[in-house]
């Protein structure tokens, strides 16, 4: 019998097994497979790899639409006292918060947030794109639901309802008047941070994109003011007489593409690389099934059930005995060859899309994980409405735009509005972007970067006292990203609260202190050695179609090889991750962490 948490979601869709074997592959099937991955590939790369894009600045693309004004009023900016100042108010930045609250070390009017966004939820108060919805399963993605006792309406929720979990988090811990929002941050010195990854939205190099005379804009600035409609009913009244490009076929486009193309009088896709896309399935949560689960589990039932989800992507072995989450994630062979799961997406396409020159353009020709696996149940459908086309880029994408439209092939395709769906540089800590954050001794974080990455569990680094990163650097890392920032914000409130337990002891009757937490050199140094030992960054990928995942395929010189293998992720797996630092942890007394105070 199963343990009594894996009680039976009903709604849960029965997966058809035959449909899923579908492939009794011969080996001559699969040389071909792999050589058509290989042609595809290389198709592909390019050697401006991923300088191919820039970022989504008002001086580059100045009639893309941006809802960010500064505010420069704000009551909060002329107190601007915290004693922990924290970058990004998205999940993140929020389970930063709590955690610290949580450890008792501050209280609620210690902290401000800062963040570019109008309010709480990070890339969620971002994107309001029509059919944002989370594609990781709510009961597993959303922070703090036992602490919030939420039941998430759906198994995978909707944008606006993460935004109002943000919001709710925010009021829950007192936090909603800590927030300066549309403010961003230049310069940070001595302040701790923490912030997001999906954050700084980028669109291909293009030529003459400064000519079109339409409209302009990315998916995670959607102007509903064009399009009609808002992120809780988008019915897009606007677009019924226009002619909409859309450039890009990722994990945000799939989403908004069959609303788009319910709306819009013509939809035109410009696809580079097909994604592959799964079924969704999603449903409502049954209430009795959420009460009967939470109960039976017990306290606890979240974190479990993430780390059930982990295990299933990471291929642990041995498997938990049940899969909780029980979705298109947990069924993929992770790491291994996926190739019947690929020929059943490939299948999928030719029998749902009628016209067969667009489901070829479609099928997706490299191994799942290259990319982020997608899932819906409406985007394959949407060609086959008269209204909606694809231009397949044959690999190449769009370069080219004129003022009346884009260029494809010496075929002009004029459109009223043009949507970009092109992604997101590495933003938050991964990519600093125009932050420059000044340590001890004038030091600069990029300079030292760029003469190697090294830190403390990723959360750390030398030279640069009261830091706090988020990774994803030298870090766990899964496709479950909300796990990872809260592990290490706990990581980081035992840190904080355990330097204040002995700075207290040191000086117990000095009220108020500056007070430094700084890893040593050589405790970095060891961090970074056995991040180098299990280093994926080079190890994987580079077999794979292009994308932000492999640096769009561009290999590595010989010289750059070390130093890029410490912009690698913890590669032996979240699961040992968390327990090197717990570990750690448990060990007590911050081993490899120099706390120093004085006096004010
Ligand atoms: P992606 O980077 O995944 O996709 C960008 C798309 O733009 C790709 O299809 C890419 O093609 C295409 N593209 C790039 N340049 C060109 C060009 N010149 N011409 C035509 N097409 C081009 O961005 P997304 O916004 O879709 O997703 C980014 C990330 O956001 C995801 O990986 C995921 O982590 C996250 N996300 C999460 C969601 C969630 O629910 N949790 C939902 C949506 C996104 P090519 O493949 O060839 O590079």
């Amino acid at each position: 019998m199963l343990p009594e948490r894996s009680i039976a979601d009903p709604q849960a869709p029965i997966i058809d097994q035959t449909t899923t074997n579908i492939a009794k592959t011969s080996e001559r099937d699969l040389r071909e497979t792999q050589d058509r991955y290989d042609a595809e590939r290389k198709k592909r790369l390019r050697p401006d790899g991923p300088t191919q894009y820039v970022g989504l600045t008002v001086e580059v693309t100045n009639n893309l639409h941006s809802n960010g004004n500064i505010a420069s009023d704000n009551n909060l900016l002329q107190q601007n006292k915290a004693q922990m100042v924290i970058v990004g108010a998205g999940f993140g930045g929020l389970l930063f918060g709590v955690r610290l609250l949580q450890s008792g070390f501050l209280c609620a009017t210690d902290i401000l947030f800062v963040d570019t966004a109008g309010g709480f939820g990070g890339t969620w108060w971002w994107n309001k794109y029509p059919g944002l919805v989370c594609d990781v399963e709510s009961y597993t993605y959303m922070p703090l639901l036992e602490e919030t006792n939420y039941m998430p309406s759906q198994k995978y929720v909707t944008g606006v309802e993460l935004r109002e979990h943000a919001n709710r988090i925010a009021d829950q811990w007192h936090l909603s008047e800590r927030g300066l929002f549309q403010i961003k941050v230049n310069h940070l010195a001595w302040n701790d941070r923490a912030t997001g990854l999906l954050n700084s939205p980028k669109i291909p190099k293009l030529d003459h994109l400064e000519d079109y005379k339409g409209k302009v804009f990315h998916t995670s600035r959607w102007d509903y003011d064009y399009t009609g409609g808002s992120p809780s009913s988008p019915t897009m009244h606007g677009l019924q007489d226009k002619t909409v490009g859309f450039v890009g076929t990722g994990a945000s486009a799939i989403q908004a593409i069959p609303h788009l193309a319910q709306w819009a009088k013509k939809l035109v896709v410009f696809q580079r690389t097909p994604s592959a896309v799964d079924w969704r399935h999603n449903h409502s949560t049954d209430r009795a099934w959420w009460a009967k689960m939470v109960q039976a589990a017990g306290p606890g039932w979240q974190r479990e059930r993430m780390e059930n989800f982990n295990a299933f992507l990471s291929n642990e072995s041995p498997l938990p005995d049940v899969d909780l989450v029980d979705d298109g994630w947990t069924k993929m062979q992770s790491f291994g060859l996926d190739l019947h799961r690929q020929e059943t997406i490939r299948h999928r396409v030719e029998t749902t899309v009628i016209d067969q020159a667009t489901a070829r353009a479609l099928k997706p020709w490299y191994p799942g994980w290259c990319k982020r696996p997608c899932f819906s149940d409406n985007f394959l459908t949407a060609f086959n409405q008269s209204n909606v086309s694809l231009v397949d880029t044959n690999g190449k994408g769009i370069r080219t735009i004129t003022n009346r439209g884009i260029l494809v092939n010496c075929q002009e395709y004029d459109l009223d509005a043009m949507v970009f769906a092109t992604g997101y540089s590495l933003g938050g800590s991964a990519d600093l972007g125009d932050l420059t954050v000044t340590g001890r001794d004038n030091q600069i974080l990029q300079e030292k970067r760029q003469k190697g990455l090294t830190s403390l569990h990723g959360v750390m680094t030398n030279g640069f006292p009261n830091l706090f990163l988020s990774g994803p650097y030298q870090a766990g890392a899964s496709a479950n990203q909300v796990y990872v920032l809260d592990q290490l914000a706990v990581h980081v409130a035992h840190i904080i609260s355990e330097a204040g337990k002995v700075i207290s002891e040191k000086t117990p009757n000095v009220t108020f202190l500056r007070s430094t937490i700084e890893p040593s050199s050589h405790a970095e140094g060891e961090w970074t050695s056995k991040v180098l030992m299990g280093a994926r960054a080079l190890g994987g990928g580079f077999h794979c179609t292009p994308s932000y995942f492999n640096r769009e395929g561009l290999q590595f010189e010989d010289h750059e090889v070390l130093q890029a293998a410490q912009f690698s992720i913890w590669g032996e797996g979240i699961k040992s991750y968390v327990k090197e630092i717990e570990d750690w942890r448990q060990t007590g007394g911050l081993a490899g962490l120099d706390i120093q105070s004085r006096p004010v």
